[in-house]
Formats: C-alpha cells, structure tokens, sequence
C-alpha cells in the first residue's frame, strides 16, 4: 500500500526504456542462447555471476544497499480487464514462490488497501495520477514500462509496477517480457546486468522481447537476492564476502 508516511523514506526507481529492435538484431524466431554462469571457481557463484549480481542488485541503489521485501509482498493488479495478463502476472508470482521457498512469499490480493505493489496495466498519463512521484523517470520510448518502489535501510515498504499498454498495444510478446522485466525489479533488482553473454530479462534492453520467461540465470539471482544470508541495507563489501563463501 502507499501511504503518505513514506514520503520521507528514500525513494528509488527503476526506470525501463524498451526501443524497437533495429534490424540488425537477430530474428524474433532466434532468442539468445542463455550464457551459462562463468567457470565457478571454489564455490557456487563465479566472479561474474557475483558481478552480474551487483549490477542489478546493489548498483543501481541510488545508496548502493540491498533492498529486499521482508518475508512477504503482496501484489494488487489495478487493471484487471487482460485476463491473459493477469495469468501472466500469477504464473510469475507462483514460479518465483517455488524459487524462493519460504524466504519470500509472494500473494496476489484482490484488497487494494492490503497490497504492497499495485500493478498498472494502462496508459502514461493514468499512471502517473496513482504514482505522480514516477513522473521524473518515465520518459517517452516506443515500448515502457516502470518498478518504482520506496524503501527504508534496504526494507521495502511500497511500491508500484507500470505496463504502458498504449505503446504495448497488440503487442503480446513485449507486454508478456514487460510483466516479467518489471516484476523482477519489484522483487529488489534496481538495476541492469550489462555482461555480455549471461542473457537476464535484465539483460540489455534491445534482447526485447526475445526473453519471455525468467532464464536459469534469472533464477539463480533471484535466489541469491533472498538467501537469508543476504540482509536488506548490506553494502558492496558485504556482499562480496558472503557471495564469495557460498
Ligand atoms: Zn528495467
């Protein structure tokens, strides 16, 4: 839920600018090859996978903490007239349940006032009279769509997710990537993984919308991001060491 006490929280956003594919990007008929993680050296994750996760997760926090949900989020989907979206929205909700365990619980409520992030599948301008504070990172782009979410010490408190349906129209393929780039970011991942060769729906955005479902990878960082060993407001250094002896 949104409510007012937030507002002296620190506010972070995830701001997603989907363009057209130029025409010398692989054929929609070619998704990319999932780049396997790196060579583990001495324990589960490779140097690039703890790189890869930084980037997402640790960079791009404007104080460069972890931002995790603590135990549960529920999610609420304004927009409910896409019955196909909506199935999209709890088939994410219930893959990421089975990654996570009991780590994170993940719920969908149909109680607006009991919802962590509400949901918008609908166009700029709606969006931005439910969420007037995204304004500044909702730029114009061909395809879009916005995690915006608020956060104390690492905790998340609130927050929202945007499809533009307007400029998504009667494309299925991106709206489909789109729910599941933004609800990836809601979990905590603020930023892009820019590796070449490990392929994320938070890889580069031009890989849209060749990605529609979460990769291994995309699971793996998932996993990392809510190992009970990770805690929400841990910085870089933290990070490093723990990754490092997993
Ligand atoms: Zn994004």
């Amino acid at each position: 839920m949104i409510q007012r006490a937030f507002i002296g929280s620190l506010i972070i956003l995830s701001s997603c600018f989907l363009f057209s594919c130029s025409k010398d990007k692989p054929a929609a008929s070619t998704p990319p090859v999932t780049g396997g993680p790196g060579e583990v050296v001495g324990g589960t994750y490779s140097s690039d996978d703890l790189l890869v996760f930084k980037q997402m997760a640790i960079y791009g926090s404007a104080l460069r903490i972890i931002n995790k949900w603590p135990k549960k989020v529920a999610y609420y989907i304004v927009d409910t007239q896409y019955d196909y979206l909506t199935q999209e929205v709890d088939a994410v909700l219930k893959e990421i349940n089975s990654l996570l365990d009991t780590n994170l619980v993940l719920t969908r409520t149909n109680v607006r006032s009991e919802s962590n992030v509400q949901i918008f599948f609908t166009d700029r301008n709606t969006y931005l009279m439910a969420e007037p504070d995204a304004a500044p990172t909702l730029y114009n782009s061909t395809y879009g769509g916005l995690s915006y979410l608020r956060q104390q010490e690492g905790t998340l408190t609130s927050g929202s997710v945007f499809v533009d349906m307007e400029r998504a129209k009667d494309n299925i393929p991106v709206q489909r990537y789109l729910v599941h780039h933004e609800i990836m970011h809601s979990l905590g991942f603020r930023g892009h993984a820019t590796l070449t060769g490990i392929y994320t729906v938070l890889f580069y955005y031009t890989l849209m919308p060749y990605i529609l479902n979460y990769t291994p990878f995309d699971k793996r960082m998932i996993q990392l991001l809510y190992n009970p060993l990770i805690k929400e407001g841990m910085g870089e250094e933290q990070v490093d060491k723990i990754v490092k002896a997993l």
